[in-house]
């Protein structure tokens, strides 16, 4: 898959709209395993073309790699709040979603079959964007990330979900599915969990949805979200670490 980018259907008065792209595997300058574009630091590739990389993608929605803020997930539910000139925030570990009002700044989120969301509410000029797989599922950083872009004055949320691993792909052991189902809501769980609801556990089939939990999630707070089609494992167009272990992330990048 090479970048595509869209604009957030409406516009703010005074005409400014929100751009939002997702990247793919091609177009960048990566070497095997991560070729091409691979947008993460912390993977094992060489730091001159993970910047090359974040050049490219940066340009796709008019900014440069210096402009973006990335995040390296931990699975949790910490939101940050991007200010201009935050110090310190590329690549740093400790939080899976980040949050703006700041004009410039280009919030990442990047994964490899976790989730990668942008949210906006463009009319109020707030944006996130959010890691989030099955801990992150369970862990609510979807409603947080929520909560923190209506605290900044968010009202009607909009959301592209990027694509992740498809439930044929994420077989897992039925205590996880187990935890995942005892953190969530009912209908949360019964999406995130397609086969296992209702049936006994011996009999199951443990497999997690991590998109259709987070659509389920999105849904419950009232957001309108479109996902991007596509099986991290399935398409050979987009990084899978279930599929190839070592390799790189694409992201889902979001400015105002
Ligand atoms: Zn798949």
């Amino acid at each position: 898959m090479e970048t595509v980018t869209g604009h957030f259907g409406s516009v703010a008065p005074g005409g400014r709209s929100v751009i939002w792209a997702a990247t793919g595997r091609f177009g960048g300058h990566s070497l095997p395993p991560f070729d091409e574009l691979n947008l993460a630091d912390y993977v094992g590739d060489e730091p001159g073309r993970v910047q090359r990389n974040r050049q490219v993608a940066a340009a796709s929605i008019g900014l440069t790699a210096n402009d973006l803020v990335l995040m390296q997930g931990v699975h949790g539910a910490h939101v940050v709040v991007v200010e201009q000139g935050s110090p310190g925030l590329p690549g740093a570990p400790g939080f899976d979603a980040l949050v703006t009002k700041t004009p410039g700044v280009g919030l990442v989120a990047l994964a490899a079959d976790c989730v990668p969301i942008v949210l906006a509410d463009v009319a109020n000029q707030v944006i996130g964007a959010v890691h989030c797989g099955w801990r992150g599922l369970a862990a609510g950083v979807v409603p947080a990330a929520l909560a923190q872009m209506h605290e900044l004055g968010a009202e009607q949320v909009h959301a592209v979900i990027g694509p992740s691993i498809c439930p044929n792909c994420y077989p897992v052991p039925p205590h996880r599915v187990l935890e995942l189902t005892g953190a969530l809501p009912a209908s949360v769980a019964a999406a995130a969990c397609p086969k296992f609801a209702g049936v006994e556990p011996e009999l199951a089939v443990a497999c997690i949805d991590v998109g259709a939990g987070v659509r389920a999630q999105l849904a419950e707070s009232g957001v309108i979200a479109v996902t991007l089609a596509g099986c991290t494992a399935h398409s050979n167009g987009l990084f899978s670490y279930r599929r190839d272990g070592q390799t790189g992330r694409q992201g889902m990048l979001i400015r105002l």
